[in-house]
């Protein structure tokens, strides 16, 4: 059996009985849209996480985009992201009309620097053009940012500190979900997230009630109690019922999917702590680990000696965020973006998925030890 670098079969698989029902009751029921289904999700993915709120969106970026706008995000205001991260992250700030700026992250992390931060937020106050409005933290590959940091750091500033842990559902910080680290949380249930759905999907988590009344409002064109009162410019960006019907069963299996991805990880640790440079661990924050990501200088030789060995890779991120054609012109001082700009021809995630058998973990760590022994 080849290995997978994703592997949604098995999961399919294990739980196919339970799925099949589910869309078929939604397809009995014919509620398509806010059906009852969405609701359930809500519930459970808020009871999961430990949040107040829930609100189910059409995808990790609408998470985004909705929290910016309820806030007024939009022209001559700032928002701060990584430059060491996907496109959505940054995208949603341009498409509220906000301006970007990019920050930089830390190299054991590779989430965002608290330093960095600071210091961006200064440069921005000193030129005076742009109103610093917010930051968005990236959980990079399922590990929690520095909320703690953060909070402080945001709160000082007066500004809004959103958590894009379209990664990291799952994870944790002590004994705190993510989807309470932050005063709002996006998340992505993109097939391939640690919790993904057959499509499309995202939530938005909160302890905010009347934040949560406007989100909701705002995934139905701004309307009010009345579906022909318009209270706000919103958007179409509900979670389909379908996609919450499959999310809830697969939320069912999630914590014993996690703990299978913290022993495929353990398993990689003691494999290649003392091969090459792997993600760090720390006491306090737990992993969603939507990635194990290795870093080397021999990124590419490596690449492709597994590729030639049978072991999918891939490389999250090729580029920085602040070289990239479309935000070019954001890119500010590259000088402060360093390390964003150096992971990008260091890094190299590896096969990470539930069902990874121990045969698959030995042929990956022994293939990735015989390449270095060479
Ligand atoms: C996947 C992802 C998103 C976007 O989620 P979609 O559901 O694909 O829209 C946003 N941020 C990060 C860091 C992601 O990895």
């Amino acid at each position: 059996m080849p290995i997978e670098f994703v592997d949604l079969k098995s999961q399919y698989s294990r739980i196919k009985v339970e799925i099949d029902s589910a869309i078929q009751q939604v397809l009995d029921d014919g509620r398509y849209v806010l059906g009852p289904a969405l609701t359930e999700f809500e519930d459970a993915a808020a009871q999961f996480v430990g949040a107040k709120y829930c609100v189910g969106v059409s995808s990790g970026t609408d998470a985004l985009v909705l929290p910016l706008m309820a806030a007024g995000i939009g022209s001559g205001d700032a928002v701060f992201v990584p430059s060491f991260t996907y496109t959505a992250s940054a995208e949603v700030i341009l498409l509220v009309g906000a301006t970007p700026v990019f920050v930089d992250v830390d190299r054991a992390t590779m989430n965002i620097s608290p330093a960095s931060l600071v210091a961006a937020i200064d440069r921005v106050r000193d030129a005076g053009d742009l109103n610093p409005r917010a930051v968005i933290a990236v959980d990079l590959f399922g590990l929690p940012a520095d909320y703690e940091r953060l909070g402080s750091i945001s709160d000082e500033a007066g500004i809004l500190l959103l958590s894009d842990a379209a990664q990291s559902f799952g994870g944790q910080a002590g004994n705190r979900r993510v989807g309470t680290l932050a005063p709002v949380t996006a998340t992505s249930f993109y097939p391939a997230k640690p919790l993904g759905c057959y499509g499309d999907g995202g939530a938005i988590f909160t302890d905010d009630e009347s934040l949560k009344d406007v989100l909701v409002s705002l995934r139905t064109h701004g309307t009010g109690s009345h579906k022909y009162d318009v209270l706000r410019v919103g958007m179409n960006a509900r979670l389909d019922t379908i996609q919450a019907a499959i999310l809830s069963q697969k939320l069912a299996i999630f914590e014993d999917e996690m703990s299978k991805r913290e022993h495929v990880a353990e398993a990689y640790d003691a494999a290649l702590a003392d091969v090459v440079e792997i993600p760090p661990r720390s006491p306090h924050l737990q992993s969603a680990w939507a990635q194990y990501t290795i870093k080397t200088d021999d990124r590419d030789d490596l690449q492709s000696y597994l590729g030639e060995q049978g072991v999918p890779t891939v490389v999250y991120y090729p580029k920085p965020m602040h070289m990239q054609t479309a935000y070019k012109r954001y890119a500010g001082e590259p000088r402060t973006l360093e390390v964003s700009t150096r992971l990008c021809d260091e890094v190299l995630s590896i096969p990470m998925h539930p069902y990874l058998s121990p045969e698959h973990i030995d042929h990956i760590t022994s293939s990735i030890s015989r390449f270095f022994r060479q």
